[in-house]
C-alpha cells in the first residue's frame, strides 16, 4: 500500500505529456511480471531500504546515504526498463527529464534530479559485488513472489476483474510491467511509462497490490480514463483537499480490498475504513465500503466508479 504517494509523485507530474507511445487497445492488457537486478540495487543505494529477511548489503567504502527523496522513483523505472548496465541509468533519467521539461512540467521537479548524478557515479563500482549479492540472496525470493502472482492471475483474471469493478475500459496498454522489489517500502505506480512495483511479502496477494496500483492507473488519462475531468471532480475536490484526502488514493484503498474480496483473496467482512482514525477519511471510506454492493448492482445510478466516489465524497464530506 501507498498511503504517503512518495514515489508515484514523480509520476502524476507527467500527466500531460503527449499521446503516448504504449498506446493500445482498452481492455486487452496483459501483465508482464518481472525483477530487476538493477532497480534493486538503486533501491539500497539511493533510499537505505534494507530488510529484516536480506543480508545488509554495505561494502566497504560503499557511499554514505543520500537526501531522501533524491531520484525518487528511479529504481522503478530502471526494474521497469530492464536495464542491465549501470552506464544506462544516467541516459534514463535524463531522458525523463527533457521529456517532462518539454510537457511544460515544474522546472523544480524535474531539477531536484540532476544534482544527483554525481552521487549515482559513487555507486557505480560497488555493483558487480551487489550483482553476485543477489543471485545469492534475492533471485530466488523474488521468483518465488512472481510464481505465486502468476498463478492468481491465472486462476482470477485480475486486471479485467479491476476493470469490471470500475465499469472503465481499463488501460490503454498492450502490456503492464509488474515488477517483484524486495527493497520498496510498499507498493507504488508509473504512468509514464506505466507499471507498478511491490515489495515481497511472505504471503503475496497480486489482488491487494494490483487493485491499489492499477487503479491510479485506471483513473489516470495518459493510461486510463482521467478522474478529473468528471463534471463532479472539482466541486469534490473542494470539498476534499481542505481535509488533506487525496480522492484518488480513496478509490485505490476501496479497490486494493474490493478486488481481492471480489475473488475470496480476503475475507468478505474485511473492511480497510476500519483502519483509519475517526474523520473525513473514515467516514468517506466507510460510506464506499458500506455502499460498494449497492454500486455494484445500479450501472444506472452510478455508470463508473468515478461517478460513484464522487457523488458519495458530496454527502459524505458536506
Ligand atoms: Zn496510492
Amino acid at each position: 500500500m501507498d498511503m504517503s504517494r512518495r514515489t508515484f509523485g514523480l509520476a502524476a507530474a507527467a500527466l500531460t505529456l503527449p499521446a503516448p507511445v504504449w498506446a493500445a487497445t482498452p481492455g486487452k492488457t496483459t501483465l508482464e511480471f518481472m525483477s530487476s537486478p538493477l532497480g534493486d540495487y538503486l533501491h539500497v543505494l539511493l533510499v537505505r531500504a534494507d530488510k529484516p529477511a536480506l543480508p545488509v548489503f554495505r561494502p566497504d567504502g560503499f557511499p554514505a546515504a543520500p537526501e531522501p527523496g533524491i531520484l525518487a522513483s528511479i529504481p522503478e523505472r530502471v526494474a521497469r526498463q530492464q536495464l542491465t548496465a549501470y552506464d544506462d541509468v544516467e541516459p534514463l533519467i535524463r531522458a525523463h527529464v527533457s521529456r517532462g521539461l518539454e510537457a511544460g512540467e515544474a522546472a523544480s521537479a524535474m531539477a531536484e534530479l540532476a544534482p544527483s548524478f554525481e552521487y549515482l557515479r559513487l555507486g557505480k563500482p560497488f555493483y558487480e559485488a551487489f550483482e553476485a549479492y543477489w543471485r545469492e540472496n534475492v533471485q530466488a525470493l523474488s521468483q518465488a513472489q512472481i510464481s505465486e502472482w502468476r498463478l492468481q492471475n491465472e486462476q482470477h483474471g485480475l486486471l479485467d476483474r479491476l476493470a469490471t469493478l470500475h465499469r472503465l475500459p481499463g488501460l490503454k496498454v498492450d502490456a503492464l510491467p509488474v515488477v517483484a522489489m524486495p527493497f520498496h517500502a510498499s507498493g507504488s505506480g508509473t504512468v509514464d511509462p506505466p507499471g507498478v512495483y511491490s515489495s515481497l511479502s511472505r504471503r503475496p496477494n497480486l489482488g491487494w497490490f494490483l487493485g491499489h496500483e492499477a487503479t491510479h492507473l485506471i483513473w489516470s488519462g495518459a493510461t486510463g480514463t482521467e478522474w478529473e475531468a468528471h463534471p463532479l471532480a472539482s466541486r469534490a475536490r473542494a470539498l476534499a483537499e481542505p481535509r488533506s484526502i487525496d480522492l484518488e488514493e480513496i478509490a485505490c484503498l476501496l479497490m486494493q480490498v474490493a478486488l481481492p474480496q471480489s475473488c475470496g483473496m480476503i475475507p468478505a467482512d474485511y473492511r480497510i475504513s476500519a483502519a483509519f482514525p475517526d474523520g473525513g477519511m473514515k467516514r468517506l471510506l466507510g460510506s464506499l465500503e458500506e455502499n460498494l454492493t449497492i454500486y455494484q448492482t445500479d450501472a444506472v445510478r452510478w455508470p463508473t466508479l468515478i461517478d460513484y466516489v464522487l457523488e458519495t465524497s458530496l454527502t459524505a464530506l458536506a
